[in-house]
């Protein structure tokens, strides 16, 4: 046994005692899969839990659906980031969706979580699924007008993923979104990490007509409070339309009352960003 710490800022850490440690270096990051007693099965990204067996459903649920049933009629999703297949395995459960393109910049991150997370990267090799290992950022430029949803599913705003929460790669989304398109962002811990939160929802706000935030609980995320940033030229996303839809999928965390609220978050969040 090993207690296994992440520094979730300079100051505060989360500490899991694991079985077993898998480390494997890849090109880009250093990942890390922890077997332990309380989450099952722990991904970790240079040193920053990414999702566990156990509370993976809390985070993926949350960032995937509300787009999907806000979208009148999503077909074509994107993913970027998201090489666990959590994200993934989501959007599949909505019937309108005929492609799911995944664009994962470290293809050893699908490789792991086949080999370690199997009901989390269950449905990566289905058949209406298209995996691209590239950085989002590029990617975008080649795709324009062609989605219908995009979700922004990637790691904290440093390194290969900074890129990522940038006006001028929010730009890019926009463009390649078709009519009615709808983006949305995992966007930090509202909590423990303040800056990364509102600089998301700042550089979203320049480039998006409707904006709106959400947040969640993951108790593994800093702090175990997560927000989310959903955004739209076309579609008034702050209104909880199409509920019904929710009724057609299984979720464990996200249901129809708790959609109707999505957008009551705390008064200390709402400051944060009307700043
Ligand atoms: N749920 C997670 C969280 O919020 O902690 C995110 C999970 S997912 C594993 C994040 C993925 O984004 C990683 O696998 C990472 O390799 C990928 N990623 C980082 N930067 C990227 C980029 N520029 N383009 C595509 N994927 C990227």
């Amino acid at each position: 046994m090993v207690w296994f710490t992440e520094y979730q800022t300079e100051n505060v850490g989360l500490t899991i005692r694991a079985k077993e440690v898998k480390t494997i270096k890849s090109k880009y990051q250093e990942i890390i899969v922890l077997d332990t007693q309380e989450f099952g099965k722990v991904l970790v990204l240079d040193g920053a839990i990414q999702t566990t067996e156990k509370d993976e459903f809390m985070y993926h649920e949350m960032l995937v659906h509300p787009a999907l049933v806000k979208h009148p009629n999503p077909q074509r999703v994107l993913i970027i980031g998201g090489g666990d297949g959590g994200s993934v395995r989501e959007a599949l459960k909505h019937k309108t969706v005929e492609e799911v393109h995944l664009c994962e910049i470290d293809e050893e991150v699908i490789f792991v979580s086949e080999k370690y997370f199997p009901s989390i990267s269950s449905k990566l090799r289905d058949p209406k699924v298209k995996i691209f290992i590239e950085d989002g950022n590029h990617f975008l430029e080649e795709r324009k007008n062609y989605y219908d949803v995009i979700i922004m599913d990637s790691s904290d705003p440093i390194g290969p993923a900074e890129v990522l929460f940038q006006e001028k790669f929010y730009k890019k989304v926009k463009e390649s979104l078709k009519e009615n398109g709808i983006m949305v962002a995992q966007t930090e811990s509202p909590f423990l990490q303040e800056e990364y939160f509102k600089n998301a929802v700042k550089e979203i706000k320049k480039v998006f007509k409707y904006v709106g935030i959400y947040t969640g609980f993951v108790p593994t995320y800093p702090a175990g409070m997560w927000s989310y940033t959903i955004a739209s030229d076309d579609i008034n996303v702050l209104e909880n339309v199409n509920e019904e839809k929710l009724e057609e999928i299984e979720t464990r965390y996200l249901d129809k009352e708790l959609y109707k609220s999505l957008f009551a978050i705390p008064k200390f969040v709402k400051e944060l960003v009307n700043e």
